[in-house]
């Protein structure tokens, strides 16, 4: 049966030769490369031929045993005829002699970064999940691991010659212009984590010690010119996840919890230069059971600039976006979280990852989905659980780029989808944020110490060796006792989420609820199996049940012992559960949660329902006036202090999106709503407003990497920017005034971004002159620059024009992913105007066909504001399916075969 994906997990059976050894001598000029590659195999099944992959390359020479073998090229693989038949066990060895050539625009394999001034050409690597294919004929499979050999020959004029594992030969003189370097690294690493650099950075190094002694060098490589304070301050957050990762994972990391935080501030002040804090150290680790330990001899970062990924787990040599690998004068609040994230994440992966390795590119959500979960651990750690849990469910809830919004896309896929057509499709919020879902119910359904324990059994067991979901599974289920394999069945195949409702009922004689919970959204497939917390409270905040159920029918029914009445319920404790609750209390019930559900993150819940209600009371009758008790409701959260301090403004989101059909894609209303909702509160409080505004205007100093500071900062500048927001929504003359100051006097990047959004979404008559004076302030800074061009997609008024101008502007490129990402992606997402407008829809349809040619993959993610077609009003609809067909036929097959399918499908879903 032909299926409508091009690759199906039936393409990728076990390879039929085991990978030994991989010996490299990359021979580099600034035009080609040239690579000597030879590679140890052992025959795993009887061989007359061999299929290697091999993409763009040119080839000199093929030989096996030292002997020329025949050979034909085509459709990216070689396919070698061996001298004689083998027979399974034999070794034998493949030489070859191919030449690459990098370019500025296919960003995977070899390819040019950019580099600086009178520099010979930086050429790094991007090898996940093809790419390694397109620098050396090779088995491009993740169970290919093997031990590898990489000699570097080039221009001596470069500051660093990388590639994976330990300097096994010093650099030195190869020629009269070019030096060698060989790394040697036996660890078994499969091609998608190979990576090799070279380039002029400044590197900045510092060792890093271990608490039982054991010594690693960090180094980080930023961009020539980079500021020595921040570049400083980043080898300390480097440093503090490695020290974090070590201490608070692994399978005890739930037990002696203060012996490890004491551990972690003395090795900590070790690190920042304190002495004699050693023999305490050794002291307090002595009998403790820690997590990973990385175990080679250099850790390094890497600054790239052009990437379609913010960050990449190349062993050993991580490379991270310039813009979010140290901080900045011009770095985000938002952005400085996920340098912090990132770090800690792409070092996991030396564990998860690296050591155990996914078998095939359907196992990449596992891999991901855990090493997500540790990240936010880490971030919890310093943000506080409940900001990162919130942040997770902004994730969920957030309309058209939120996981509830894609798994209900007409290209929408399960957790394990049945196929895909370009590896990058499996680089999507389904595997970076559904996914980690799953787990955490796994998670949530073993308790943490057991998950824990389970999860070091799942990476002791397959330790240099590979290892399927499956497999994890089978950890989780032989430490838990339990079977997990129907329930996730169903996440992992299934697209979509159930749709919950619960209501519970008080029986006097007997002191209990009834309790009956009813799920939909699964369609002619199984109910999904997913576990149910809740508490029952009543108005006096009194806790009268608490309860844990595993849901596993369409409709379940089930009785708690109460202890006395209770007025309201608090639903999916922590959201646990990855559902969608449809709430169907009274305003009254969820009024009393908000007042008295002391978890944000399920008083956030009720916080949400109320709003969509009057967003929804305001789309339905376009005379309504907002509410005062929502009003009041939004003035007296803003008030909790304690609150605030602890969330920032997130236990406020109130998100442009409601679920009735007739207007839950009705964008240009749904931002009108909103817009009505904040003029009410603005004006009802307006003084109280301004004074708020006040007291979160503060700048604390955050030059140094001191979680609590930054955080308090962060938390501060979110709750006064949701105050000018709000403000804002006046767009008097008097605001404009206060919205323009916050703009011009900023310190911070948030700040300054949060004003200039405002600002040009406002009637404020010189907003043309203010995107100039933007566009001149950030043209030097590429950071500056990339956030400027974000903000002026999102603007709600004069988009197009403000994009005009910054396309027309020199210093826009296109081929900078970084800049195309800003703004035809955040454009695309602006569907108020790029779905609803003329003018948005021809400079979105100009936008892909041009893009399509440079980058695919950015292409690909535009195409999903049309997923939700089907269910757009039919005139709207009528006039979409006209620029998706005109796209379709004006992109080539050929050339941007992602583009062109995806498409194509998003055409055939809705037709
Ligand atoms: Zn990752």
């Amino acid at each position: 049966m032909k299926t409508e994906y091009l690759f199906c997990p039936a393409e990728f059976p076990n390879p039929p030769v085991i990978v030994q050894h991989i010996s490299l001598t990359v021979d580099i000029t600034e035009t080609e490369v040239t690579v000597t590659s030879e590679t140890r195999f052992q025959a795993a099944e009887p061989l007359a031929s061999l299929r290697l992959n091999a993409k763009n390359l040119e080839i000199k020479s093929l030989t096996q045993n030292g002997k020329r073998v025949e050979y034909t090229y085509a459709d990216d693989s070689i396919t070698l005829q061996l001298n004689r038949p083998v027979s399974p066990g034999t070794e034998f060895r493949i030489a070859a002699k191919t030449v690459c050539r990098p370019t500025d625009n296919i960003l995977e394999g070899l390819y040019y970064d950019i580099t600086p001034k009178g520099q010979p050409r930086t050429i790094i690597s991007q090898c996940q999940q093809w790419g390694f294919q397109r620098i050396a004929p090779c088995i491009d499979d993740m169970r290919a691991k093997c031990t590898w050999t990489t000699t570097i020959i080039a221009d001596s004029r470069y500051s660093n010659l990388i590639s994976n594992g330990n300097v096994s030969r010093e650099r030195t003189r190869f020629d009269t212009t070019r030096d060698t370097i060989t790394y040697q690294n036996d660890e078994p690493m499969p091609p998608y984590l190979f990576f090799l650099g070279v380039g002029t950075w400044d590197t900045f190094e510092k060792d890093f010690c271990y608490p039982d002694g054991k010594t690693v060098r960090l180094e980080l490589l930023a961009l020539p010119g980079s500021d020595k304070h921040d570049a400083e301050t980043a080898v300390d957050i480097m440093a503090d996840a490695i020290l974090w990762t070590h201490i608070f994972t692994g399978p005890e990391r739930f037990e002696d919890t203060e012996t490890r935080q004491k551990l972690y501030e003395l090795c900590t002040r070790r690190f920042r230069g304190e002495t004699g804090l050693s023999e305490e150290i050794t002291a307090l680790s002595a009998d403790l059971v820690c997590g990973y330990q990385y175990p080679y001899e250099v850790y390094r970062e890497i600054a790239m600039q052009n990437s379609d990924f913010g960050g990449m787990e190349n062993t050993g040599n991580t490379t991270i976006i310039a813009s979010r690998i140290m901080p900045d004068a011009e770095i985000t609040d938002a952005s400085y979280e996920y340098m912090l994230g990132v770090k800690q994440h792409e070092f996991y992966h030396n564990l998860n990852g690296s050591s155990v390795t996914g078998d095939t590119p359907f196992s990449i959500w596992l891999n991901e989905a855990v090493t997500v979960m540790v990240e936010d651990e880490y971030l919890a750690f310093h943000f506080g659980r409940d900001y990162i849990r919130l942040n997770n469910i902004l994730q969920l809830y957030a309309p058209g780029t939120g996981t509830f919004s894609l798994d209900t896309g007409a290209v929408s896929m399960p957790i394990e989808p049945e196929g895909f057509n370009d590896p990058n499709d499996l680089i999507t919020a389904v595997t970076y944020v559904k996914a980690p879902e799953f787990t955490r119910m796994i998670e949530t359904m073993l308790g943490k110490p057991a998950f824990a324990w389970a999860l070091d059994l799942y990476h002791k067991r397959f330790a240099g060796s590979n290892a399927s979901p499956r497999d994890w599974l089978h950890a989780m289920e032989d430490v838990g006792r339990t079977d997990f394999s129907f329930m996730a069945d169903r996440w992992l195949k299934q697209t979509g989420y159930p749709t919950v409702t619960a209501e519970a009922v008080y029986h006097p004689e007997t002191d209990s609820a009834e309790i009956t919970v009813t799920q939909k959204g699964f369609g002619t497939q199984n109910p999904w199996i997913f576990p149910f917390k809740g508490t029952l409270m009543n108005a006096a905040g009194e806790e009268v049940a608490v309860f844990s159920k595993k849901i596993d029918a369409e409709r379940l029914t089930f009785s708690v012992p109460c202890s006395g009445p209770f007025d309201f319920a608090i639903w999916n404790e922590n959201h646990a559960a990855y559902i969608r609750m449809e709430r169907t209390e009274p305003d009254a019930a969820l009024y009393l949660q908000t007042r008295l559900d002391t978890n944000p993150v399920t008083r956030f819940l009720a916080f949400s329902a109320l709003f969509e209600r009057e967003m929804q009371r305001l789309l339905s009758d376009e005379s309504a006036v907002p509410s005062d008790a929502f009003a009041d409701e939004v003035m007296r959260t803003l008030s909790d202090a304690e609150l605030m301090r602890s969330c920032g403004s997130m236990p406020l989101l109130m998100f442009e999106s409601v679920s009735d059909p007739q207007f839950a894609h009705a964008y240009g209303k749904l931002y009108a709503a909103k817009q009505k909702i904040f003029r009410g509160i603005a004006s009802r409080y307006r003084t109280e407003l301004t004074a708020l505004y006040k007291q979160y205007d503060v700048t604390y100093n955050t030059e140094e990497f001191v979680p609590a500071v930054l955080s308090a900062q962060f938390k501060a500048n979110a709750v006064k920017n949701l105050v000018l927001s709000i403000l804002a929504s006046l767009d008097t003359a008097e605001v404009h005034a206060v919205i323009k100051k916050q703009y011009a006097e900023s310190a911070g990047a948030t700040n300054r971004l949060a004003a200039l959004s405002l600002y040009l979404s406002s009637s404020a008559p010189d907003r043309m002159e203010v995107l100039e004076a933007e566009l001149l302030r950030s043209a030097s800074h590429p950071l500056a620059f990339e956030n400027f061009i974000s903000a002026a997609a999102n603007a709600a008024r004069e988009t197009v024009s403000y994009l005009k101008r910054i396309e027309a502007s020199p210093k826009f490129h296109i081929e900078q992913a970084g800049e195309a990402r800003s703004l035809y992606l955040r454009f695309a997402q602006n569907r108020k105007v790029s779905l609803e407008t003329t003018e948005g829809r021809a400079f979105l349809k100009e936008s892909i066909i041009r893009l399509a040619k440079v980058n695919a993959y950015i292409t690909t993610g535009m195409l999903s504001v049309f997923s939700h077609m089907r269910e757009y009003p039919d005139a709207l609809k009528a006039e979409l399916m006209t620029v998706l067909r005109e796209i379709a036929a004006a992109v080539s097959a050929e050339e941007s075969p992602a583009v062109y399918q995806t498409a194509k499908q998003i055409l055939a879903a809705v037709e």
